[in-house]
């Protein structure tokens, strides 16, 4: 397949020169055969030069894109239920942003929970809604559903497709061999009007722009279709390490969504390899794997018995030490793609041990709601990695989040509806500016709003990110936190960045003694007075699954230094004002943190898509770590405050 000739030119044109209003999606693309609706530039996914050239256009013409995407969004939804009441019929960009609300989830909940119940999605929406994707964010402890059409999955589609030459742009020879991404599905749900509710994952891997992606038909990635799509997980990994280890020779990248997913397949396999390397021995898969595609499938993959393969795996497995484990598993793997920014940025440090050296490579920015950014240079360090908002995902615009003061009162903008795990106050959403995408400033820190061409209207996000960079007229920006995680005790208030941080210099200390934390979690007890923070964490001796034996003073320091590393309201609070008590560690024993996961599951989370939470309130969630702890220390002494 070749690229389309004009392909390149129609985007220009489309993007750059076009000024006239458009009446309708037809009127938009009709008369250029290289223009998807929606905004999508239509061309050849396989031809990287295509697609480098789509994304430097994407970015150089980004104020036009964006005035566009509103007023595709405006005159195709002008008419819906929602919008009238606000626009009045008008088709105005300007009336759309005085008029329209900036709103949160509970907002929109009662228009989505209609569409559920069997109202006509035309409330929201103008093209039909076809199903409700199920996000990793909760909202009266259900998962937040959010709106998606059948253009969305072209959306999506032309998104991914355009990680490719990104990647091919940084590395070399992708093409000489394959990919081993982990990936899963989770049962979907059905509303009462029978609309389809999934994981925005489980939606694009179940459809045919996943199972026709770039290559798959020359068997590219080593996990064969059925075996994503199987709903039992336990099946679907199983199936997927075991046609990943034995074609194991040919595997240049390995991956999954989210690190937490990578490092549940890294213990899958410290805990099943035995078994694995019987399967490739005798070359029978084992009779617990039942689902009929994933038989039929492994079965063909592992072909005829391989005792040599097995030896060398199991020698690899078999070895004391971990360290390592993928570069000597897969050892033409080339880098690690899985998301590492956000929450999933303390797996780095467990992420490096286990795979010797190799890059961790964070593509893309995401969500429910929308895709919205790529990272541009894949191979910079999950530190300093930055993301390009891709400006016909949709419009996007920016309420400017103030950082924390000295008195308390922090991220003066940076509020929300006060749901479970959010201690911000409200503000009035009047008080609510925003700016454009193109005009956010170097360093300031922004939470993401979106209106979609899928029915959400200037929508909060919940993420906060902060200006990095540009690339062309396109700003950068690196993922903070998510708006809701925080603790708070008295008038302090700490977010997962700032939590992030102090764990991050605290575990050195462990480290250092050739001890893992694995995963962290927190907590704001209040059952006694004052209250304290309490951290949940998981240890692990390099090497092996163990607890390793620990000393007290060595616990009791990694507790101060949590509190030292927390901001200067904290530690006032902590040692002036004594309205907060001493910080706690409680170290559970092993497998809490997947007991945990799987609690979470079991409630509405999809296995792909979760992510630790870094802060519970309380209820059931607190009760499963409580039961497991095997041990907890106190910080003995107050942290340093000074008035500055
Ligand atoms: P969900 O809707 O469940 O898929 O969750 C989407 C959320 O996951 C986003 O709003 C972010 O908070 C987080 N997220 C997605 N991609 C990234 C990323 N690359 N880095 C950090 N956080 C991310």
């Amino acid at each position: 397949m070749r690229a389309c000739p004009i392909s390149c030119t129609a985007v220009k044109q489309q993007f750059s020169t076009c000024s006239r209003k458009p009446k309708d999606v037809n009127q938009m693309t009709r008369g250029n055969p290289c223009q998807l609706p929606g905004m999508l530039p239509n061309y050849d996914p396989n031809d990287n030069e295509a697609g480098m050239k789509i994304l430097e256009d994407l970015t150089e013409n980004v104020e036009q894109i964006q005035q566009r995407v509103l007023e595709e969004i405006i005159t195709r939804n002008a008419r819906t239920d929602y919008l009238k009441g606000f626009l009045d019929g008008q088709f105005d960009k300007q009336v759309f942003k005085k008029t329209v609300p900036v709103v949160n989830y509970e907002d929109i909940k009662p228009y989505i929970e209609r569409i559920a119940n069997g109202d006509s999605s035309n409330i929201i929406s103008a093209e039909p809604i076809i199903e409700l994707l199920t996000s990793s964010g909760t909202s009266g402890g259900q998962p937040k559903m959010m709106p998606s059409t059948a253009e969305d999955l072209h959306r999506k589609t032309f998104f991914y497709n355009l990680l490719v030459p990104v990647m091919n742009k940084y590395v070399d020879g992708l093409d000489e061999g394959k990919a081993m991404y982990l990936l899963f599905v989770k049962p979907e749900t059905k509303t009462p009007s029978g609309l389809m509710a999934r994981p925005v994952l489980t939606s694009y891997y179940k459809s045919n722009n996943f199972q026709n992606r770039p290559f798959n038909r020359f068997n590219v990635f080593t996990s064969p279709d059925e075996t994503i799509l199987c709903s039992d997980s336990k099946q679907s990994m199983y199936c997927q390490l075991l046609c990943g280890l034995v074609q194991r020779q040919e595997v240049l990248r390995v991956g999954a969504v989210f690190a937490s997913a990578f490092l549940r397949a890294i213990k899958f396999l410290e805990d099943n390899w035995k078994e694995l390397c019987s399967n490739i021995r005798t070359g029978h898969v084992s009779d617990w794997i039942t689902d009929p595609g994933c038989r039929k499938v492994v079965s063909l993959v592992l072909n005829k018995p391989k005792p040599e393969l097995a030896d060398l795996i199991e020698h690899e497995c078999s070895s004391k030490s971990w360290e390592g484990i993928i570069k000597k598993l897969w050892p033409r793997t080339k880098y690690i793609e899985v998301i590492v920014t956000g929450s999933m940025a303390q797996y780095v440090s467990t992420l490096e041990y286990y795979s010797g050296g190799l890059p961790l490579v964070s593509t893309m920015y995401a969500s429910s709601e929308c895709y919205f950014g790529i990272n541009f240079k894949p191979l910079s360090k999950p530190w300093d990695v930055s993301y390009t908002l891709i400006p016909n995902m949709a419009y996007f615009e920016f309420l400017p989040v103030k950082e924390k003061n000295e008195d308390g009162a922090q991220y003066v903008q940076c509020n929300g509806v006060c749901k479970e795990n959010c201690m911000e106050k409200e503000t009035e959403k009047e008080d609510v500016e925003t700016v454009e995408l193109v005009d956010v400033k170097l360093g300031q820190y922004y939470e993401l709003v979106v209106t979609t061409f899928t029915g959400l209207y200037r929508y909060r996000v919940g993420d906060i990110l902060m200006v990095t960079g540009f690339h062309n007229k396109a700003p950068q920006f690196r993922f903070v936190h998510r708006r809701n995680v925080v603790l708070s005790i008295d008038t302090d208030k700490t977010s997962e960045e700032d939590l992030l941080k102090a764990v991050t210099k605290a575990k050195v200390i462990v480290e250092s003694l050739g001890i893992l934390l694995i995963e962290y979690t927190s907590y704001a007890d209040t059952s006694s007075i004052p209250g304290h923070y309490v951290l949940f964490w998981e240890l692990t001796s390099k090497g092996n699954n163990h607890l390793p034996v620990l000393d007290p003073k060595i616990m009791e320091q990694c507790c101060s230094t949590v509190e030292e590393s927390l901001d200067s309201v904290y530690r006032r609070c902590r040692r002036k004002d004594n309205s907060i008590g001493p910080l706690e560690i409680r170290v559970v024993q092993h497998g809490t943190f997947d007991a945990l996961m799987d609690f979470c599951v079991s409630q509405g989370s999809s296995v792909n898509q979760y992510k630790t939470p870094r802060c519970f309130k309380s209820g059931e969630a607190i009760n499963i770590l409580d039961s497991r702890v095997v041990t907890r220390f106190f910080s003995q002494k107050a942290p340093f405050w000074e008035l500055v």
